[in-house]
């Protein structure tokens, strides 16, 4: 990352929120449900796989794990009620890892069952790298009791990531991973930290998953990625119904068409809440070309295409 872009992000808390805010459009559905729902409508139609994430991140008390819970549940009722896909993110701080991991863990199994009374699927999210243990920890007393019913993240940055996945392939229930690089930028003990070694982890515990019979959720924007997974989905068709790619809103939408054309199935994830603000300056570090349109102001084009109508 050059100097400049740095200069860039560090001038990121100086963008006023009203900015941030109109910013954010590309990024987030809306700020509340009914507009998620309109957005994973607009996606269905156009062939994609959904998932939904009630934005937050990192709560600090019961409360506020009680509100994310029921807006959980809310939405899991509006999906169903419209007759759209079932499928959800949740972030384990926003449920409270941080407070008391069986705090966590209660509130994530009160989620599943009721997503397993509907046929719905829970993703459960990695964050930053001291909250793995606790995250794993507590997914793998989920899917012993939610077996089809949840699912977890592993970040290819992290060098521990092929061995969970072995670790994760061994337990005798069905595994579904979404695979990602990662996007907490964590210090060399413990994280490649260069483009080529993380590629280079990802497509091993990819292969690594495919291999051993996990349903693979391969998270990525990069299309070195994406063509080794048409690759590997070539020579082993037997994969393909375990596979998918997963995109963010807003994100290189012109790669997800293709994608979805070239037969491999493509989740979008639409994010929507009133905690965007994280989320938001996230991607933004990911991308310091936006960061820079956000302090410049130059909002009136969408990076790569205009989105589909919502
Ligand atoms: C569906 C989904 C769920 C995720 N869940 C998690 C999670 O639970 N935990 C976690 O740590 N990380 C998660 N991530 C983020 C992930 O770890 C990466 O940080 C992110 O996807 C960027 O990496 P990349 O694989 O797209 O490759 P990159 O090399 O970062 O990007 C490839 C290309 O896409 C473009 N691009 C990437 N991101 C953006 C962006 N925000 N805006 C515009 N262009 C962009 C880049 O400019 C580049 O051209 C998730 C990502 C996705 C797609």
């Amino acid at each position: 990352m050059s100097w400049f872009d740095k200069l860039f992000i560090l001038g990121l808390p100086l963008v006023p929120k009203g900015i941030m805010r109109r910013f954010s459009r590309r990024y987030i559905a809306g700020e509340d449900r009914p507009a998620a729902l309109r957005q994973g409508a607009s996606l269905q139609k156009l062939g994609y796989r959904v998932t939904y994430d009630v934005l937050g991140e990192a709560v600090s008390n019961r409360q506020e794990v009680q509100e994310a819970v029921q807006e959980y549940h809310h939405l899991l009722d509006d999906l169903a009620q419209n007759g759209l896909e079932r499928n959800v993110s949740l972030k384990p701080t926003q449920m409270g890892l941080l407070i008391d991991e069986d705090l966590c863990y209660e509130t994530v199994a009160d989620i599943c069952s009721k997503a397993e009374s509907m046929d719905a699927f829970v993703r459960f999210e990695m964050e930053d790298a001291p909250t793995v243990d606790g995250t794993l920890r507590v997914f793998h007393r989920l899917r012993r009791q939610f077996p089809q019913t949840i699912g977890c993240v592993l970040q290819s940055r992290l060098f521990r990531t092929l061995e969970d996945v072995q670790a994760l392939l061994q337990e005798d229930a069905p595994l579904n991973v979404r695979l990602v690089k990662g996007i907490y930028l964590e210090p060399p003990e413990i994280a490649h930290t260069q483009g080529e070694p993380i590629n280079q982890a990802f497509l091993q515990a990819q292969l690594a998953l495919l291999q051993g019979g996990a349903f693979l959720g391969a998270a990525t924007h990069d299309e070195k990625l994406i063509e080794a997974l048409q690759k590997a989905l070539q020579d082993h068709p037997e994969w393909k119904p375990r596979a998918e790619v997963q995109m963010l809103l807003g994100v290189r939408e012109e790669l997800r068409s293709q994608v979805r054309d070239m037969g491999i199935p493509v989740r979008v994830y639409v994010p929507y809440g009133e905690h965007w603000l994280p989320y938001v300056t996230r991607r933004m570090r990911k991308n310091p070309r936006l960061a820079r349109l956000a302090l410049i102001g130059l909002f009136s084009k969408r990076e790569k295409e205009q989105s589909e109508p919502v």
